[in-house]
């Protein structure tokens, strides 16, 4: 059984080795994306070769980080790499395929991460479930190592923290939380600046999706569960991009009286990604996708399972019914 090192320990690898190559999970979010800009580019301010992978590029609406032209798909022919770090990735399938393939030959695999369903799947493992994001142990990495902190990492771990804490609301976000925030404040952060880049600049597009999924809109449970659906189809309808959904489902999650949120949506090809929210420890939605293959954490969890809809809906929305 693998267990979690010092960060101290985690030091000693970073301070080893020349060449790295830091990788997320598919259908990257803030946290994901900022976290591999908060320590790759900190490792380059120390002279080190830094690679920045991710199997479904970066999404547009991350573009405004400094750095983020970094991020590429990875290469078909396996590069020379030392380390191999995954971030923000609570299974080493969901790093995706093509990020196995070109990391194949590097001589240890770093997991770093927050998932509380995380295996410890790296050869050195430092998984903190307490953690609101991936980017706050990064953040806690570089200080405690005395790492640079330039300001492209300062703004991507920064924005790491606030998407995957619905800017700073949820329950996991703690006073260590907020004397981050305050001392990236301190080193520069323009907060006004950067919070209407994350949350103020949303193609019109995204705009439209959010009417077609109002339309699909339901309740069940008694009030207690808000469900909608996106089909495949308005992708190309809308001309949507993958993120383009992200975050929606907040609103749905902020009914009164709603204890879980689910967002079912068509893949092309014909598999469900399902994405859930929970208001209340009592319905632990990461349970719950568990039993499906995917996971996550107690108030956020999703999962990749078999179509068609109506399937994926009857069976996740009675697994729910049940915990209710
Ligand atoms: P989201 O609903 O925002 O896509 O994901 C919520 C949380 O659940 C995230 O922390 C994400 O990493 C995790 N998650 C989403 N989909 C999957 C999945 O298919 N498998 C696993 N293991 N975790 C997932
Ligand atoms: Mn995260």
């Amino acid at each position: 059984m693998n267990e979690n090192v010092s960060i101290a320990e985690l030091g000693t690898w970073l301070e080893k080795y020349q060449t790295f190559a830091l990788m997320s999970h598919m259908r990257p979010d803030g946290d994901a994306i900022g976290s591999q800009l908060g320590l790759g580019l900190s490792l380059e301010a120390m002279g080190k070769t830094v690679h920045y992978w991710n199997v479904d590029g970066l999404p547009e609406s991350l573009a405004f980080l400094a750095g983020s032209e970094k991020i590429t798909k990875p290469p078909e022919e396996a590069p020379e790499i030392d380390v191999a770090i995954a971030l923000d990735t609570a299974t080493r399938v969901r790093l995706g395929e093509e990020n196995l393939l070109a990391a194949a030959k590097a001589k240890v695999w770093l997991n770093i991460d927050h998932h509380i369903s995380n295996p410890l799947y790296g050869d050195v493992n430092y998984v903190d479930a307490t953690s609101p994001a991936t980017g706050q142990i990064v953040y806690e990495i570089l200080q405690q190592l005395q790492m640079p902190l330039p300001a492209g990492s300062r703004d991507a771990i920064y924005v790491a923290v606030s998407t995957d804490t619905g800017s700073f609301q949820y329950d996991s976000t703690t006073a260590k939380t907020y004397r981050m925030a305050a001392d990236l404040v301190d080193r520069g952060l323009k907060v006004g600046e950067i919070n209407a880049k994350t949350y103020d600049s949303h193609p019109y597009r995204r705009i439209e999706l959010l009417r077609a999924l109002l339309n699909t809109l339901e309740l069940s449970a008694c009030g207690k569960v808000a469900h909608w659906q996106m089909l495949d189809q308005w992708r190309e309808d809308l001309a949507l991009q993958p993120d383009d959904s992200e975050g929606l489902i907040d609103m749905i999650r902020a009914i009164r009286g709603v204890q879980v949120a689910v967002f079912f949506e068509e893949l092309p090809g014909g598999k469900i990604r399902v994405s859930m929210r929970s208001k209340d420890r009592s319905v632990n939605v990461c349970d719950i996708a568990t039993r499906f293959g995917g996971g996550g954490h107690a108030l956020a969890a999703g999962i990749r399972m078999a179509g068609p809809m109506s399937v994926a809906k009857q069976q996740v929305l009675a697994a729910i019914d049940e915990v209710l």
